[in-house]
């Protein structure tokens, strides 16, 4: 210890649970860093997972990388009703459970959503073509 800030570094792999429609084909890769500060449990870093879905919009196969940056505060002497996560046992004691928290930090970030892209055109409201890889007679209306 040496009177130093101890920190305490996660780097893990951790697998997402499919989550409204949304799928993570492969683990989450997790670099934390935790140390506490004035008694607070700091935990920093980021987080980086691959999700996989349909577009929103014109329903084709998407696979979007996501990043989370993690920058949260843990109070271990707070009650676990006064603990936004205390409820899913992130935090139990000193003892934080990383797989929960990444699970719950993803899909936080995740968009409501997938989107293709942030200019997908969608389907046609008409005939039911999608806009993006073909133009239907429908335009103009
Ligand atoms: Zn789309
Ligand atoms: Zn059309």
């Amino acid at each position: 210890m040496g009177g130093g800030r101890q920190v305490l570094v996660v780097e893990d792999q951790v697998p997402i649970e499919e989550f409204e429609g949304i799928a993570f084909p492969v683990p989450a890769t997790v670099h934390l860093e935790m140390r506490y500060v004035d008694r607070l449990l700091h935990i920093e870093g980021e987080i980086d997972v691959k999700a996989e879905g349909q577009c929103d919009s014109c329903l084709e196969d998407v696979s979007r990388a996501v990043h989370v940056d993690v920058d949260e505060r843990f109070d271990p002497h707070a009650g676990s009703e006064s603990d936004q996560f205390g409820e899913n046992n992130v935090l139990t004691g000193d003892r934080l459970d990383v797989a929960d928290l990444t699970q719950q930090l993803v899909l936080s970030a995740m968009p409501m959503g997938l989107r293709c892209g942030d200019d997908c055109k969608g389907l046609c409201g008409t005939c039911g073509a999608n806009k993006n890889t073909s133009a239907c007679s429908c335009d103009g209306e």
